[in-house]
């Protein structure tokens, strides 16, 4: 499963409900936060979630409503709050932009309180954990280097309860082999082997982050069968010139993206002041039924639907 809690949802500027782009993607014991504008620091501590093995940001792109409240959180590290380390992963010209404020305003010559690591990436994988992968693909805005983020389960072939009943399988370290891979030797001399209580492969969760983004077409393929696309919508289809102007979407062109896709969920983030969020909302619904616009604070748990039984 993956969980998404919104931190901000606002668009360039805050209001009083929503802060800037941040939100945070968790997974088992891992937790990652995407993007990190102005004010995050705070969301962090509102939202409960706190910043224990909060130590991997991933960043979309280098624009201040993203990136800002990075230099808040290093203070904050500098005097309290005690973490092993904290990587920064995006591309080039924001990590560039993201050196400056926190070498040349927060820092400035001091020495960072943890281990810090700006950690340039490229479109591809560069989480590779034991259940699951995050990869970086690219997404067209104003200026270079703009990443988008899939997270997503390894295929697996779910264990097959019933079927281990039946073949006389008892409950311990045999089911863990064979759900492993490996063939049993049972006390009564009969062999089971991995084909006998495992069903066949299936795909893993899949979750599509995109930050801003000024055109869909460079995003079908990445985002196609996602369980859930997360993306920006900061203008109304009334306003699509302006949009494009800007390089930022509208409702209905993520909406569309998500139907061409296949996406199974859609949730809208990086939402202007300039609309209200049911309008918003009822231009979405109207191309993907099952579209949500999120809250400052909301979580999304992504899951399989049906269960597979697992062991
Ligand atoms: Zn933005
Ligand atoms: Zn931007």
């Amino acid at each position: 499963m993956f969980e998404i809690l919104f931190l901000g949802t606002s668009a360039s500027a805050p209001s009083a409900k929503r802060g800037l782009s941040a939100l945070i993607v968790k997974h088992d014991e891992y937790r990652f936060l995407v993007d990190c504008g102005e004010g995050t620091q705070r969301q962090i501590l509102q939202s409960g979630a706190g910043f224990k093995h909060l130590t991997r940001v991933l960043l979309t792109h280098g624009h201040l409503d993203h990136i800002l409240g990075l230099g808040g959180l290093l203070s904050t590290f500098l005097r309290w709050e005690a973490i092993d380390e904290l990587e920064v992963f995006g591309g080039r010209s924001t990590l560039d932009r993201v050196h400056d404020l926190l070498y040349g305003v927060v820092l400035r010559g001091n020495l960072p309180p943890m281990p810090l690591h700006l950690r340039e990436i490229k479109a591809g994988v560069f989480v590779d954990a034991a259940d699951f992968t995050v990869s970086a693909f690219p997404v067209t805005h104003r200026g270079p280097d703009c990443l988008g983020y899939v997270f997503e389960g390894k295929a697996r072939r779910p264990f097959l309860p019933g079927r281990a009943d039946e073949l006389g399988v008892p409950f311990g370290p045999e089911r863990r082999d064979l759900v492993a891979g490996k063939a049993v030797d049972l006390p009564g001399g009969k062999r089971v082997k991995p084909d006998d209580v495992l069903g066949p492969l299936q795909k893993g969760l899949k979750l599509v982050v995109v930050g801003d983004a000024g055109k869909t077409e460079d995003l079908l393929e990445v985002c196609r069968e996602a369980d859930a696309l997360v993306i920006e919508s900061t203008y109304l289809n009334e306003e699509a010139e302006m949009a494009g102007q800007f390089s930022h979407l509208t409702a209905q062109q993520a909406a569309e993206l998500a139907v061409k896709a296949n996406v199974k969920k859609l949730i809208l983030t990086h939402i202007s002041r300039r609309y209200r969020e049911k309008d918003v909302l009822k231009e979405a619904q109207a191309v993907h039924p099952n579209a949500s616009v999120a809250r400052d604070f909301d979580i999304f748990q992504i899951k399989k639907e049906e269960q597979d039984g697992q062991e």
